[in-house]
């Protein structure tokens, strides 16, 4: 199967209509649905792809609009389950002037968070080819217990497990408590992705010099990515590691880019899974992941920002042809 099953949460950001404006000056606020895990999920299908996604939402109009975002963007959504008694999950997001995100998450909790292993579609994640999934279903039981159980059923059915912690330090009680359960699966994963800034948290030190990004790496793992915004990524794998440089673009807004790139590697892997030992597939793969991640950066949002296949090839295209010129213009 080339089936890609995403677990976690989906939930709704609630964003300023002007930019560079902290929470309490934001005159109003446009809804943007996301979540990591359901992005990746949501990217896979706009490239092509079977996926599938597999979390709690409120059975709230919220968590009604959020399922059939889903299903319109052709993602499987049986496995979303919904509670009657909690709310899907909201968050108010702001840029501020200064550059810095800032986030005010309404969780007390969240439906997301009360998945239960029992309430997992098991039929759903044994058709995995790939198993994807996220740290902030880490944070509270009984999600935390349903997600390590999900990891296991896809594991035993031959799926490779994917692993993108995407650190939200304020949803977390300590800092500590954070970085000891986010690795505590770290020898779970096939395939791990950290941006630089969760490398440093990981590890302790502002550097992407080979030796620093190893301290992350085990035996267990068949490839290891270091994404770094518009440098493109590192990557890690068992027999050889290397960098490959993203495409210049017009950047926007790079919510979403990172599970972008996720999706469009994990896409590439389960088209042909043998790109993990070849160095030169997994290049092209990477390649392929940086063009998505661009694009997505391009446009503001997550979700409406998520290229098709045809989109991600013309820009590779055009990009590689346009090479010379110092930025391009998309749209
Ligand atoms: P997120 O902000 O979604 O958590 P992240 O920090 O994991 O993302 P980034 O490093 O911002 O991810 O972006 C992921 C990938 O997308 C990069 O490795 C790169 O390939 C591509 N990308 C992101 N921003 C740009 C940009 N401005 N120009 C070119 N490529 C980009």
């Amino acid at each position: 199967s080339e089936l890609v099953v995403s677990f976690g949460e989906m939930l709704i950001d609630f964003v300023p209509t002007v930019a560079g404006v902290s929470l309490a000056e934001a005159p109003a606020f446009v809804k943007a649905p996301g979540g990591a895990p359901a992005n990746v999920a949501i990217a896979v299908a706009r490239l092509g792809g079977g996926a599938a996604f597999v979390g709690k939402l409120g059975d709230d109009e919220f968590g009604r609009m959020l399922a059939a975002i889903l299903r319109d963007n052709g993602v499987d959504d049986g496995g979303v389950v919904f509670d009657a008694g909690a709310r899907t999950a909201l968050a108010f997001v702001t840029l501020r002037a200064d550059g810095e995100r800032e986030f005010m998450f309404y969780r007390n909790p969240s439906a997301d968070m009360l998945l239960t292993h029992a309430e997992l579609n098991v039929e759903l994640i044994k058709r995995a080819a790939v198993f994807h999934y996220g740290s902030i279903s880490l944070i509270a039981e009984p999600c935390r217990s349903a997600h390590l159980r999900a990891m296991e059923i896809a594991k035993e059915a031959g799926a490779l497990l994917s692993y993108d912690p995407n650190l939200r330090e304020a949803l977390w009680p300590s800092r500590e408590e954070a970085r000891t359960k986010i690795l505590s699966i770290w020898d779970h994963a096939d395939i791990v992705k950290v941006s630089e800034v969760e490398l440093e948290f990981l590890t302790g030190i502002d550097s992407v010099e080979d030796d620093v990004v190893m301290k992350l790496w085990r035996p267990t793992m068949k490839l290891l990515l270091v994404t770094l915004g518009d440098q493109g990524c590192k990557y890690y794998a068992r027999d050889f590691r290397g960098a490959v440089p993203s495409y210049k673009v017009q950047q926007v807004d790079t919510t979403g880019a990172g599970d972008a790139f996720v999706g469009a590697l994990l896409r590439r892997i389960v088209q042909d899974p043998s790109s993990l030992q070849d160095q030169k597939k997994l290049e092209e793969a990477i390649k392929f992941a940086n063009a998505c991640g661009a694009i997505t950066a391009t446009k503001k949002g997550a979700i409406p920002s998520l290229p098709t296949e045809v989109e991600v090839l013309k820009l590779m295209e055009m990009l590689e042809a346009w090479k010379y010129c110092d930025a391009v213009m998309l749209l």
